[in-house]
């Protein structure tokens, strides 16, 4: 991980075990908005005693430092995503994918929200992906 990076996120008052780093990496080089168990699963060779709790505590301390975003495609289980800029995504139903959408397209602000003070938005395309639709076909 780059210096900087390293030091912005001491600057948080993050404590930086290898486990986080790890964790943090991973997130950063998997662009599949991976679920806790699938960082857990793929991490836990090289760290036979990280628990599963673990995993799932320091995505709770990433998300809230706002290192990494909570995407909330499926109700049984959450992703994670260490891009935090403003992008979007769209969920294949069928193989549960969660592809980033780059568009820089506005949206409109509904009007029934006009009196409020909208500060973030997400947009979640549903459906099936180009290779589940073809099987599907
Ligand atoms: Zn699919
Ligand atoms: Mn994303």
């Amino acid at each position: 991980m780059k210096e900087n990076k390293l030091k912005f996120y001491k600057s948080l008052g993050l404590k930086l075990t290898p486990q986080r780093l790890a964790i943090l990496e991973y997130l950063e080089n998997n662009r599949t908005h991976p679920s806790a168990e699938d960082i857990y699963n793929a991490l836990k060779p090289n760290f036979p005693s990280m628990s599963f709790a673990t995993v799932y505590n320091t995505l709770e301390v990433l998300v809230k430092k706002g290192l990494i975003k909570e995407i909330n495609v499926e109700s049984i289980r959450k992703r994670f995503d260490a891009f935090t800029h403003l992008h979007h995504h769209f969920f294949c139903k069928k193989c549960k994918r969660v592809i980033d959408i780059e568009s820089k397209q506005d949206i409109t602000i509904p009007e029934e929200l006009k009196d409020c003070k909208v500060t973030e938005y997400q947009i979640i395309y549903l459906g099936f992906c180009s290779e589940c639709k073809k099987k599907e076909e």
